[in-house]
């Protein structure tokens, strides 16, 4: 059975509670990775742990730890995947393999001995003051970033936390606002009203809100919408390749905050297409508000070519983080049948991704099927999530990313 504390694992955390306290903190004597904050935790976790526990003790007497330089560790990683597959007989959970690709070591040397961690962001071992010297100005670019991202995993565990309450919409936006583009203090007043937020705070409704505010700016960039009026009294919007990260979004809101700032919008349907959406979902939205706009939120667990024909057709379609060129030319390429279906004629095309490189070899490979004029980007997006989040890819150099981080978007040129 998967236990909820497995759902990540993070050096310095109590695997059982997910407190945050490094002076109090054990680790496990058999297999020194795993941290508790106190006995009765690590026996609530014992029956849980035990089997990886146990492979870790076998793992040191069969594969050494020689490592000199990232190369090796990437090469030690996945012979440890192989050995921990080989010797456990069921799948990994989520946190053991979060496990397997953080093993603890100094981040200068590699050594294993007398480790302890960088006391702000508990994500980074030294084995030295003169090694966490020598680190000092690199890691200074990620430490903050490190332990808020710890802080969001920990918080957010077991409630959902967010801090809507306190937020009320007025619904006398300046009547002088006219674009959302740069009006980051219109968007910051949204999600954070009179009383002041905490950064992390702050960060947590952005991460329900700016999805939203992203498509917003889309229409705008794309001139669906302006001056806060859009071309059609009805939209409707494509999110393809969703997945439930859009699904979750705080929508209720989102599409308040719509239908406040769109002024003459009347009908709107939103629609998720995506094979990794979760398989039945209802979204809540609040009758008071159904009385007065017509709202139609569709979601199909489909490819995009599987459903099109049958939908109403887009004003704007929005791929979030979709990676499109990733598995380009290879077996598991879920886009290609789909591809030619992004764009059509003088339908904007709004792509997110979580680095500029991405983002550009996801334009290239729109830019190789179709006569694609940009109309906004690829850069930043001001309203991309600041939530930052670890890299699992243990192959990439990026420790952390962000999701919605760059935009582009494309408009097929008439022929
Ligand atoms: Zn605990
Ligand atoms: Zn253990
Ligand atoms: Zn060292
Ligand atoms: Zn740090």
């Amino acid at each position: 059975m998967e236990m909820k504390n497995n759902n990540f694992f993070r050096h310095n955390v109590c695997h059982t509670c997910k407190s945050i306290s490094q002076d109090t903190m054990k680790l496990c004597a058999h297999c020194k990775t795993v941290s508790y904050c106190s006995k009765k935790h690590q026996a609530d976790d014992w029956r849980n742990h035990k089997t990886i526990c146990k492979v870790m003790r076998q793992e040191k007497e069969d594969l050494v730890w020689n490592i000199t330089n990232s190369k090796e560790l990437c090469s030690y990683i996945q012979k440890r995947l192989i050995f921990w597959n080989l010797n456990l007989n069921r799948a990994l959970s989520k946190s053991e393999f979060q496990m397997l690709i953080f093993p603890r070591y100094c981040v200068v040397c590699f050594s294993r001995d007398k480790l302890f961690a960088c006391h702000r962001c508990l994500s980074t071992f030294y084995c030295s003051e003169k090694h966490q010297q020598q680190q000092l100005e690199l890691h200074a670019k990620f430490c903050e970033e490190f332990r808020l991202s710890l802080e969001f995993d920990c918080r957010l565990y077991d409630r959902n936390e967010c801090y809507f309450d306190m937020l009320s919409l007025k619904n006398n936006i300046d009547a002088k606002l006219l674009s959302i583009d740069d009006r980051w203090e219109f968007v910051r007043e949204l999600v954070e009203p009179e009383v002041p937020l905490k950064r992390f705070q702050f960060l947590c409704n952005a991460e329900r809100l700016f999805s939203g505010i992203t498509i917003l700016f889309a229409l705008e960039k794309s001139r669906i919408l302006i001056n806060r009026i859009a071309t059609k009294t009805d939209l409707t919007i494509h999110l393809v390749g969703s997945t439930e990260l859009e699904v979750f979004l705080n929508w209720h809101l989102i599409l308040e905050i719509w239908f406040v700032w769109i002024q003459n919008l009347k009908c709107l349907n939103v629609i998720f297409i995506g094979p990794e959406l979760p398989a039945n979902y209802r979204f809540n939205i609040d009758e008071n508000f159904l009385i007065n706009y017509e709202i139609n939120m569709k979601h199909y667990k489909y490819l995009y070519h599987e459903i099109f024909d049958i939908i109403p057709k887009p004003d704007l379609v929005v791929a979030f983080n979709s990676g499109v060129h990733e598995h380009e030319t290879t077996s598991n390429d879920l886009w290609e049948q789909s591809m030619n279906l992004l764009t059509q004629n003088n339908i904007p095309l709004m792509l997110t991704a979580y680095n500029l490189k991405e983002i550009n070899n996801d334009l290239k490979r729109i830019q190789k099927l179709e006569r694609i004029k940009t109309v906004y980007g690829p850069c930043r997006n001001p309203f991309r999530n600041f939530r930052p989040l670890i890299n699992w890819e243990y192959s990439d150099s990026e420790p952390l990313y962000y999701t919605n981080n760059y935009l582009v978007i494309v408009v097929k040129e008439d022929p």
